[in-house]
């Protein structure tokens, strides 16, 4: 539909189109015509098409997501009230600290809640994201060796790291050193033993681990790396499993990151923002990025420690994640932190247990998410876990992360957050065993599945390798 109308400023009624016409604009004045091609559609049929586009997304509100590694549990609505508190979304960035009253009380009080719950001594809450605290949090141990007169190099990073935690480092400017696992997938003892030196900057640990364990030689791995002059650093994405029953503080770590958009129920996912604290040891807050929310007798001020690294964010980072955060943590009270993650682990050894004949794991008890392996049906089947995935969508339930870690096989990673029923995780399970059936049975009807969604199966590798970028494709 092309509407055209005339243009004549003289005129107000000139502004409005004559419906349904096709034609032009004129415009008197300079004698030219231009071609305008705007749709004319009625607004109930704009919303429907948005409202037919928002069904076609699947988000957290709308089933299961025991999506591994990124902890997509329900963020309380009232973590939303708070966050649009006109308080909190009338105030400028650039209004003077003293002006700031409620949200300085708020970072600060959030600042605070963090340092006792990683056992830390210092925190920042600029960076942006998890990968941007890892980088944030590099910047601060260079900054501390190149203080001593030293200038390290290395970062040794496990073989079972989340991929940033390479990618932090090079983008730091480290080299990044590979640390095998060895048969229990924890740390490789001798082998880091052989790769710890004078030129290791810090090593960077996930725990638990990627694959859902706790990792046991932690205080063996500290002695080590800290022997050689480096420093520990822990990947606390994985927070939510271990948050109020451990400390990452304690367990011998210089430095940590948080994810809030994970373990302090922030919506996440599709790029929106996020948050990712960083929280350090005493002898490393002097160097951490400003502004730091301090706190003078009754007065929260902006502080700028003595040898910072500078900033890393606009203004405060990422505000509305911070209050989300604050409310989770402020409704959850220091008894309910614990109970989550020890519901969380719980849910996960539940739903691994139910379902451990059809999708095996590594025995015994995991944290807040399992690694199951696919490889025995691949082999007997031809199924595969990116099949079983696409099963998983028609049963309403988002699929589980595949092929991550790399370290396994078929890998299907499961982590269905404290916030599941018991009824949807009997559900996952049921519908679990119901595919693994079909797969046994009818392997061929896999390459159809899903057949519920507008779009199935797009071809993975042409979005990686053949990138659109521009508008006229
Ligand atoms: C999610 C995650 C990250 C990265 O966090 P982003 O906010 O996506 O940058 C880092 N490490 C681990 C273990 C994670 O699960």
């Amino acid at each position: 539909m092309k509407l055209i109308f005339e243009y004549a400023p003289s005129k107000a009624n000139d502004y409005i189109p004559a419906s349904g016409a096709e034609g032009k604009i004129s415009v008197p004045d300079f004698g030219k015509e231009i071609k305008l091609e705007l749709p004319e559609l009625a607004e109930v049929v704009v919303a429907r098409h948005y409202a037919a586009l928002s069904r076609m997304a699947f988000g957290v509100d709308d089933g299961a997501y025991p999506l591994g590694s990124c902890t997509m549990k329900y963020n309380p609505k009232i973590n939303e009230y708070a966050a649009s508190l006109e308080g909190f979304t009338d105030i400028h960035p650039a209004e003077r600290a003293k002006d700031l009253g409620g949200a300085m009380e708020l970072m600060y009080g959030l600042g605070e809640a963090l340092k006792e719950i990683t056992g830390m001594d210092g925190v920042t809450l600029s960076p942006a994201a998890g990968a941007h605290g890892e980088y944030t949090a590099l910047r601060i141990i260079d900054a501390y060796h190149r203080s001593r007169g030293e200038q390290r190099k290395k970062i040794l990073v496990p073989d079972s790291a989340h991929g940033t935690n390479p990618a932090s480092a090079a983008i730091a400017g480290f080299e990044v050193v590979n640390v095998p696992s060895d048969s229990d997938h924890g740390v490789d003892i001798e082998a880091l033993k052989r790769l710890a030196d004078s030129d290791t900057a810090a090593l960077m640990l996930t725990n638990p681990t990627t694959l859902g364990l706790f990792e046991k030689n932690i205080s063996v791995i500290a002695n080590i790396v800290h022997g050689a002059g480096g420093l520990m650093y822990y990947d606390g994405a994985n927070l939510n499993a271990v948050m109020g029953v451990v400390r990452p503080g304690d367990m011998g770590f210089d430095a940590v990151h948080l994810n809030l958009h994970k373990t302090f129920s922030a919506p996440h996912g599709g790029g929106g923002p996020g948050a990712g604290p960083v929280g350090v040891k005493a002898f490393l807050k002097d160097f951490l990025p400003y502004p730091v929310v301090g706190r003078r007798g009754e007065e929260y001020v902006f502080e700028r420690p003595e040898k910072s690294i500078g900033k890393v964010n606009a203004f405060y980072g990422n505000f509305s994640v911070l209050i989300r955060a604050y409310a989770y943590i402020l409704s959850l009270g220091k008894e309910g932190i614990p109970l989550s993650a020890k519901t969380a682990v719980l849910n996960a050894n539940y739903l691994k247990a139910l379902i451990s004949a059809e999708y095996p794991s590594a025995p015994g008890l995991c944290m807040h998410e399992f690694v199951a392996s696919m490889e025995n049906l691949k082999r007997e089947t031809g199924v595969t876990a990116s099949d079983i995935a696409k099963a998983m969508i028609d049963k309403g339930i988002h699929p589980p992360t595949i092929y991550f870690p790399l370290t396994v096989h078929e890998a299907m990673m499961f982590e269905p957050t404290e916030t599941e029923t018991k009824e949807t995780l009997d559900y996952i399970a049921g519908s679990l065993k119901e595919i693994y059936a079909v797969a046994l049975k009818d392997p061929e009807a896999f390459k159809k599945f899903p057949l519920t969604t507008p779009v199935g199966r797009p071809d993975e590798v042409a979005a990686a390798k053949d990138m659109r970028l521009t508008a006229d494709m």
